[in-house]
């Protein structure tokens, strides 16, 4: 399965939550109305906005989903070798 990192830029976020809406698993809000990074739905300690992750080819088409949803692309992907998916280049 593809490792990634999921990022969120918590000065983007505006809380909108769209992203949660989509990948709930990945996305959650915290107490300061931003989204944080889970990892398949467990709940890391404290608030982590950047997180590695093993996904399969229908998390990843989730989570890519939830990150084309933020109105202030507020969520970055990137690969193994660092290379940033999304947004695009
Ligand atoms: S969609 Fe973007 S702005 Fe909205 S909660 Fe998620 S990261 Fe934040």
């Amino acid at each position: 399965m593809p490792r990634i990192r999921v990022k969120v830029d918590e000065d983007l976020c505006i809380g909108a939550a769209s992203c949660v809406t989509i990948a709930p698993d990945t996305f959650q809000m915290n107490a300061e109305n931003k989204a944080y990074v889970l990892d398949h739905g467990t709940e890391p300690e404290g608030s982590k906005y950047e997180r590695w992750m093993e996904v399969t080819d229908d998390e990843m088409e989730n989570i890519l989903l939830g990150a084309q949803s933020c109105p202030t692309l507020a969520i970055f992907i990137f690969d193994e070798a660092g290379t940033q998916l999304f947004p695009d280049m």
